[in-house]
């Protein structure tokens, strides 16, 4: 087969891929995505399906309203997809066997939550919170304040923010407060003003699909990238095994895609499989390494209803502590779904870091027994706290994934990978796990496309 080219190479065709490939075709540029999954699959982790006439996404609960996303979109000419139900920050904790609102804490202390939350978020540029990507937010937040509220308050600003757990207390303060100011922006002044979208968050991959195709964008499913080929220092393509697979030890013919540019848009954990540590400075791969070992992995459990208000679906409650699992866990809001009446409630819980016991290698029995008892007993706390939520449920779905590195211990700016690949000409790194990213999941994906098209259309100008 005869080699092919373009102008720019994405390996993986997730949210990152996606959004990239649509800003650099709608510039002009000769763009392929290659990805490994069918054309179900496209969307990665945010790629949506249907049960029962419902969409159902892959894990995703929820988007955070970080305007990263709309700006591709506008970027693009193309509208986002519509939004199904927002909620807000007026959510609850369930601590020490009762509910406590979170706004409550604000409420206690407001005069020093407003000095401490102003002073970083409102009135910080982003030029200067960049100058906090390496401080933690337990430093700058007890640096700043001794009132005890609000230093719980942004202890479970992870729950706020992003509508998981709370972020641990050594995770950058610089990243945090730059994902704030950009829900500020684009919301005004409270962050975690976060959406569903309608027909789930594949709707936001088919749009990202179509704008591709209609600028001449080519994408091919079913079409797992072997390595990413780089010679003399440069990206030069990717490669791909060509044929059947007959048995598993057998050795394929390559063909080779060439590329001035290679882009890798596929998760942490997947980067290795296309990419030599030893292709990469020593310097590089150790960053790579260490993002990769801080994984945040999440399961996720879905239940949909056919009966409105069974809470207040603006709000967000999180468990601190399961009443049988003993694990914390958040409950999101209910999704409504206008045309059929129906609502889902979700539930998700944080598993371990990548180091703690791995709950996503499960081919031994013993992790699949682990993972079944985490669900039986995560059940049994929902059963406890919603009722009303199982017994009504016309169906459930329990999920589980490798979700983010936003949130990982010692998550600090500059111990993360660059999109720019250092020292290998023409090869970039788009995707959640960069220090570009900042925002978590999507619209950290987003974040990183927007700013490496910026970076190869300088380098590389559209001709
Ligand atoms: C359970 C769970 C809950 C989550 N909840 C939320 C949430 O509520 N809100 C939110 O914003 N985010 C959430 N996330 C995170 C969000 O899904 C991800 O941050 C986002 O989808 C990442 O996009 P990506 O494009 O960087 O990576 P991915 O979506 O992982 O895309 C990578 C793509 O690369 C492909 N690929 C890998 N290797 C190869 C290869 N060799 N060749 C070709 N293709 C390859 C993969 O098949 C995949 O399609 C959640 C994730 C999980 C798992």
């Amino acid at each position: 087969m005869p080699n092919e080219y373009y102008d720019v190479i994405i390996v993986g065709g997730g949210t990152g891929g996606l959004n990239l490939a649509a800003l650099l075709s709608h510039a002009g540029k000769k763009v392929l995505v290659l990805e490994r999954s069918g054309e179900e699959g496209l969307g990665g982790r945010a790629a949506s399906a249907t049960l029962n006439g419902s969409a159902v996404d892959n894990g995703i609960k929820g988007l955070i309203m970080a305007g990263t996303q709309d700006e591709v979109f506008r970027r693009i000419g193309k509208e986002i997809p519509e939004n199904v139900c927002e909620w807000t920050n007026s959510g609850q904790v369930y601590m020490d066997g009762q509910w406590r609102k979170l706004d409550d804490m604000i409420q206690e202390s407001p005069n020093e939550f407003i000095r401490v939350y102003k002073q970083t978020a409102v009135d910080l540029t982003y030029e200067q919170l960049e100058e906090l990507e390496d401080i933690s937010i337990e430093k700058f937040v007890t640096d700043n304040t001794d009132d005890q509220n609000v230093i719980d308050f942004f202890r479970y600003l992870g729950w706020l923010f992003g509508g998981t757990l709370p972020i641990p207390t050594d995770y950058s303060a610089g990243s945090l407060f730059y994902s704030i100011k950009k829900q500020v922006d684009t919301n005004g002044f409270m962050p975690s003003q976060s959406y569903w979208v309608k027909g789930g968050t594949g709707a936001i991959a088919t749009r990202l699909i179509e704008s591709i195709k209609e600028n001449g964008g080519e994408i091919r499913t079913n079409t797992p990238v072997s390595r990413i080929v780089i010679e003399n220092g440069r990206a030069i393509g990717v490669e791909i095994e060509e044929g059947p697979k007959v048995i598993p030890t057998q050795f394929r013919d390559t063909t080779l895609f060439e590329a001035p540019v290679v882009v890798s848009a596929v998760a942490i954990w997947d980067i290795f499989n296309i990419l030599s540590k030893d292709d990469l400075s020593p310097w590089y791969a150790e960053r790579l390494e260490y993002t990769h070992r801080r994984t945040l992995n999440l399961a996720t459990l879905t239940y949909e209803l056919d009966k409105e208000g069974l809470w207040d679906h603006t709000g967000q409650r999180w468990a601190q502590k399961g009443p049988v699992s003993g694990k914390p866990w958040c409950a999101s809001s209910l999704r409504y779904s206008e045309d059929k009446n129906r609502y889902q409630a979700s539930f998700w819980m944080q598993l371990g870091w990548w180091e703690k016991p791995n709950y996503f290698q499960m081919n031994d029995a013993s992790h699949k027994t682990a993972l079944k008892k985490l669900f039986e007993d995560w059940e049994a706390d929902v059963k406890i706290l919603f009722p009303q939520v199982v017994e009504n449920a016309l169906w459930k779905i329990r999920a589980f994934g490798p979700a983010t590195i936003m949130e990982a211990p010692g998550n600090v700016g500059s111990k993360l990978i660059d999109i720019e690949a250092e020292g290998i000409e023409g090869l970039y790194l788009v995707g959640e796990r960069t220090s570009a990213a900042k925002i978590m999941g999507v619209y950290g994906s987003a974040q990183t496309a927007l700013k490496a098209f910026d970076l190869i259309v300088d380098k590389y100008p559209v001709k």
